[in-house]
This record gives structure tokens, sequence and C-alpha cells, in this order.
């Protein structure tokens, strides 16, 4: 079974009404490859914004984070219910920043997980190890170990499309090598596949990400289980076009 190519763009806390249109405008105008599955994540405050400029059936928008309650006295969270009734159709979990910064461990991430897709949303799941756990030779322990929460939590893997973003890798410029996220991204598929069989492991969408950009996507596009990418700074620019192009 082929995988439909698929690009998410992370804005972070990026972004004003004014950029985001700009953003969106270039998609809009641009010639997008046909079979590709572009999701564009902005920060929760624009997302009904940004729904409302999209007008390209590639395109879809997603949160970069949910919680794991419909609504109630949680200050600050984004509800999973309400980022779908503004349009969005996807949210990001797990990503490093939040593991890090809002220290979510993984228990919780697979909890929003399971939350997020049993009320509708696809889930973009992050994954990746830091530049310590590299160096300690332990990248699949790591990824082995945030995946076996998830599956612990969740059966059905068909709205699940799983982000492997070495932390190492992310907004620093320096890329993991086409063939070592190769390496990796079989090894995840191999992993899927002891726990939850072939049929899932051959499906499942498997996106790297980590200063990917512009320049370097095209070195990956031989990379049988890399089907996609997580892109963050490269998604505010004009190369992001190139780059949900690159399969074209
Ligand atoms: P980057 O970020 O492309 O800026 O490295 C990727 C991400 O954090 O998802």
């Amino acid at each position: 079974m082929a995988r439909t190519f698929f690009i998410g763009g992370n804005f972070k806390l990026n972004g004003s009404k004014k950029s985001i249109k700009e953003i969106v405008e270039r998609l809009n105008t641009a010639s997008l490859a046909d079979n590709v599955e572009v999701v564009i994540c902005p920060p929760a405050t624009y997302l009904d914004y940004t729904v409302s400029l999209v007008n390209k059936k590639q395109v879809t928008v997603g949160a970069q984070n949910t919680y794991v309650k419909a609504s109630g006295a949680y200050t600050g969270e984004n509800s999973v219910e309400q980022i779908l009734d503004v349009g969005a159709k996807w949210t990001i979990l797990g990503h490093s920043e939040r593991r890090t910064i809002f220290h979510e461990d993984d228990k919780l991430i697979a909890e929003k997980t399971k939350f997020a897709l049993d009320n509708g949303a696809g889930v973009i799941l992050c994954i990746g190890e830091t530049l310590e756990e590299k160096k300690a030779g332990i990248t699949l322990d790591v990824v082995q170990r945030q995946l076996k929460a998830v599956i612990a939590e969740v059966k059905d893997w068909t709205n699940v499309v799983i982000a492997y973003e070495p932390v190492w890798a992310i907004g620093t410029g320096l890329a993991a090598t086409a063939d070592d996220a190769q390496d990796i991204h079989a090894s995840i598929r191999k992993y899927l596949a002891k726990e939850l069989g072939d049929k899932v492991a051959e499906e499942t969408r498997i996106l790297y990400g980590g200063s990917a950009n512009g320049s370097n996507c095209s070195s990956f596009q031989d990379k049988v289980d890399i089907d996609g990418f997580l892109v963050g700074g490269a998604s505010l620019k004009p190369e992001f076009v190139d780059i949900v192009n690159s399969r074209a």
C-alpha cells in the first residue's frame, strides 16, 4: 500500500494575522502535488482564522497541542472539541518542546493522544531522542519507550501519524542525514509491526522532523520509510512549498 506523502507545518509560537495570511496565500496560489496531505499548525489563537483562509484541497489545519478534557476549569488549555469546532482536523502531540519546557511525560502524552483520537482529531505524534541519549546509544530505547506508552492506550492507529524528531536536530540547522533517519524509521516500523501487527506498521506514516528545509528535503526522497516531514522554521517561509512538492 502506498502511504500518502504528508507534510506538517509547525508554526510554533510564531506569526500574526498578516504573516499567516501570507503563508496561506502562498499555499493557495501554488501548484501543489495532487497526492500530498498538508497540515498547517498555527498557534491556537489563529486556528479559526487560518481555517477561514485555506482553500486548497490538499491543505487542512491542526493545533499544536490539546488537553485530555473536553471542557471545564483548565485555564489556558486547548480542547479537542473546540479545535474541531473551528474546523481544525489534527493536533500535534508530544512535541519535544512540550515534553521539555512544559514537562509533559509519556503517560500524559499517551492519554492526550487517546483522548484526541476518541474525539475525532487526527494526531501527529512526536517522538525522538535528545543529544545525550543519542550519544549514549539509546535512541531506539527512547523512541520505543515513547511509543510503548501510546500503544498501551491506543489500539486503532488509523488517524495517527508519527513524527520522528531527534531533539538535537530541531531548530539547529543540523538535520539528521537521510540514511540515519531511514535507519531509525525502519526500526520504528519494525517495532510497530511487533507491537501492533504488520498492517498498522505498513499503513502508518512516519515523518522526519528537525531542520528539514527546501534544500535538504530532496535528499530524503528515495527513503522507503520516510513518508514526509514535520517542518518548523521552514514552514513559515516560501520554501515550504518546495518541501510539499519534494516528492511530486
Ligand atoms: P525545525 O522544527 O524544522 O525548525 O527544526 C521542527 C519541529 O520542531 O517540529
